[in-house]
């Protein structure tokens, strides 16, 4: 099978690279020629585990080709998915303008029956909007060629694209019509060997399902963090907490983690924009409203211990940041509760020197020189005041506290992750603070 997948990100590469693994004919388009060019060189723009290696061999073995013209490779596709970004919008809603400048593309050069898939996170409503575009740009051209439109809202997790890609819990697709029905089963055929979870439905409910589903997730982590706050006040202890509630069938242990709050390019934006969709629809979402704002407090909060361990003054002091990337495995800080705590730190006077295993070139690209860039873990802390974490990445957990203690001017060790054991870190000799159990620093 020939397909397209527009917009070369982290959906689009990994789908790509993905079907092409299955033995698809795949074409990676994106409008960014630098991002196609420097694919072409063999250096990929982000870093997902196992990606480079999946796109460097199926490129070599010629079923993954990249361009820029998607009209000039569209004879040849049977399905196009289109996996452009949807950012939010001023007030919070879905911007779609990529998602519609890919339907007119796909409208003004159609000239057989193709099916043209979302993948994006879209509204409700949005498929029904791309599906006028391209009628109308038919229109335009006194055609009349069949075509179909469909909804598959991508679920992988950044960090662990390629293994959700390739083994995932389920597939989402939205349909019109038996012909593009069995176009997507059969390319998805491969995927889902070891257990059929394929859910057709209407391709509202398609829409609606991504949005609901990372809403939940996000509602969940918010909770806890009320729940860990709560805690922090009347002397509970969040861990105890959530190990007793995860017990429990009905809730489950996963998504049950407080810390320094969400981020990402998913739950902040899609969080706001079903919020949005709520407002618009005359039905505001209230739980969905607040857990945003709950959200951006708990940012906030790991920077408020870490000026409350300095008694409200940190001018002068040097913090050492562990971990940039929202979570670990990516080198994604969009929306990353360290572009929070970095501006926090730098509006109060202090100096910040930081370190991320793979989000160095991106924090270079955001900081630029308010920050000092540390060359490993251990740099950073070099007479360091404080050191915070705020990602939990594996080479974190079990560090040579010794010689951390030793290298560092200060000795507050604040924990945005809750990994570290509060009487060994006392050990240490560290004040060491985390979230959702109140301290008793001697
Ligand atoms: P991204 O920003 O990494 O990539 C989007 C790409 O689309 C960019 O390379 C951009 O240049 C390209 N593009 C924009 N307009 C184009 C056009 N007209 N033609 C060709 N290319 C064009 O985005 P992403 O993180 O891959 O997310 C894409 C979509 O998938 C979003 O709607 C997002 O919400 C959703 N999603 C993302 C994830 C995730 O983990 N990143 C997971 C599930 C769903």
């Amino acid at each position: 099978m020939n397909i397209a997948i527009v917009g070369t990100g982290y959906v689009g590469l990994v789908t790509g690279a993905c079907f092409a693994e299955m033995g698809v004919d795949v074409t990676c388009v994106d409008i960014d020629r630098a991002k196609i060019e420097r694919i072409g060189r063999g250096d990929l723009p982000i870093y997902e585990p196992g990606l480079e290696e999946l796109v460097e061999k199926n490129v070599r073995e010629g079923r993954l080709h990249f361009t820029t013209d998607l009209a000039g490779c569209l004879d040849r596709m049977e399905v196009v998915f289109s996996a452009v970004g949807t950012p939010p919008d001023d007030d919070g809603s879905a911007d779609l303008r990529y998602v519609r400048e890919v339907a007119r593309t796909f409208g003004q050069n159609l000239k057989k029956y193709t099916v043209l898939v979302t993948k994006s996170t879209v509204p409700v409503g949005t498929s029904q909007e791309i599906k006028e575009i391209v009628q109308e740009e038919l229109n335009k051209r006194g055609v009349d060629t069949p075509f179909d439109v469909a909804s598959n809202p991508e679920f992988l997790k950044e960090g662990a694209a390629i293994k959700d890609f390739m083994s995932p819990d389920r597939v989402v697709v939205g349909i019109e019509s038996d012909r593009s029905k069995a176009l997507i089963e059969k390319l998805y055929k491969p995927f889902l060997l070891n257990g059929y979870n394929i859910y057709f439905m209407d391709i509202p409910s398609a829409e609606m399902t991504k949005y609901a589903s990372n809403a939940m997730l996000a509602t969940r982590i918010s909770f806890m963090n009320d729940i860990a706050n709560l805690c922090e006040m009347i002397g509970a202890d969040v861990d105890q907490v959530r190990r007793g509630m995860g017990a429990d069938p009905r809730i489950g242990a996963k998504f049950l983690y407080s810390g320094c709050g969400y981020g990402g390019s998913c739950f902040p934006k899609d969080v706001r924009a079903l919020a949005s969709s709520g407002r618009k629809a005359g039905y505001p979402m209230r739980i969905v409203e607040v857990v945003d704002e709950v959200n951006n407090d708990q940012k906030i909060r790991v920077f408020d211990k870490l000026k409350q361990a300095f008694g409200g003054e940190l001018h002068g002091k040097t913090i050492a940041l562990w971990g940039l990337s929202f979570k670990p495995e990516t080198d994604d800080m969009r929306e990353a509760p360290s572009l929070v705590v970095v501006d926090q730190i730098l509006r109060n006077g202090g100096n910040v020197r930081v370190f991320d295993p793979e989000a160095m070139d991106e924090a270079r690209r955001r900081f630029g020189d308010s920050v000092q860039y540390a060359k490993d873990m251990y740099d950073t802390v070099d007479q360091a005041d404080a050191l915070v974490l705020l990602t939990e990445w594996k080479q974190f957990r079990l560090p040579d506290w010794a010689a951390i203690r030793k290298a560092m001017r200060g000795n507050v060790l604040i924990d945005g992750r809750n990994i570290y054991d509060p009487a060994e870190m006392r050990e240490y000799g560290f004040r060491y603070d985390r979230i959702g159990k109140k301290m008793v620093n001697e």
